[in-house]
């Protein structure tokens, strides 16, 4: 159940997922999340997290003004 609203089915779904940072701008594309279906409040697992946080911190290190990362490429 949703935490946000309290009454929405989570269901699953991909969403862009995206930090600034600086000057910087981390763009992940198609990110496997839950999103509910009344509110679209959107959650990740803690696995989706972890590797959200691993490809940001890729990112970071490269430091182009945008970054655009394809979730589902990223090894
Ligand atoms: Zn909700």
């Amino acid at each position: 159940m949703c935490n946000a609203c309290l009454n929405g089915n989570k269901l699953k779904s991909k969403t862009t997922f995206t930090v600034e940072y600086k000057e910087c701008i981390i763009v992940i594309k198609n990110v496997p999340c839950l999103e509910c279906e009344i509110c679209g409040e959107v959650t990740f697992t803690d696995e989706v997290s972890e590797k959200l946080e691993l490809l940001v911190n890729t990112a970071k290190k490269l430091m182009q003004d945008i970054s655009v990362i394809d979730y589902c490429k990223a090894a």
